[in-house]
């Protein structure tokens, strides 16, 4: 019998397959590992955004890390950030003195990272380096230091991997555009 339902992830077209992506952050880690020369890491995972990039950039950085999460909700409408942060759960320890690995999974105007490294920083670790796997350079409306970037992308709302329309698409394998109504 001819199967008539819509998959579900029509309207998205693939821009980064799970290969290109799993070939990227295995280059990632290995620039990361090259960097801090065997040093201890404290690597912060943003929510929910990054569960699953963090969950395989960490498998290809051979260094002994601790991994720490924080989330963070940005007030705007689904697919425009507003820049007003609020942290929804905290680290559970203090990160004073340490060598710090923010793990992202997109950086579009930057003010969630402005945000997120101002706040940081009060905390007084010892270095803080972002690594985002996207980055929409168009998009900037302030600047931020982005120390390792997986794929630079053009100004358009993307999902999967982590990232959500509404909540939906985190489970795609693949990163694409949506362009579904929004
Ligand atoms: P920024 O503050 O840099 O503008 O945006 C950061 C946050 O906005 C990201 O962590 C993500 O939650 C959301 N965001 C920005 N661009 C996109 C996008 O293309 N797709 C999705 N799903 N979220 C995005």
């Amino acid at each position: 019998m001819a199967n008539t339902r819509e998959r579900w992830d029509r309207d998205i077209d693939v821009l980064f397959s799970a290969e290109e992506i799993a070939a990227r952050t295995a280059e990632l880690g290995r620039e990361i590992t090259a960097h801090y020369e065997g040093k201890p890491v404290c690597v912060i995972g943003i929510l929910k955004g990054c569960f699953l990039f963090l969950a395989d950039i960490v498998r290809t950085i051979d260094l002994p890390i601790s991994t720490e999460f924080i989330g963070i909700s940005s007030y705007g409408n689904e697919t425009e950030s507003s820049g007003v942060v609020q942290i929804t759960a905290d680290l559970t320890r203090s990160i004073e003195g340490q060598d710090i690995l923010i793990i992202e999974d997109i950086i579009d105007t930057g003010l969630t990272m402005r945000y997120l490294l101002d706040n940081l920083a009060t905390r007084r670790p010892n270095s803080i380096k972002v690594c985002t796997l996207l980055h929409k350079p168009e998009g900037a409306r302030v600047r931020v230091a982005i120390d390792w970037v997986g794929f630079e992308i053009p100004n358009k709302f993307v999902v999967g991997y982590g990232l959500d329309y509404a909540g939906r698409f985190r489970n795609l394998p693949y990163i694409g555009v949506y362009h579904g109504a929004t």
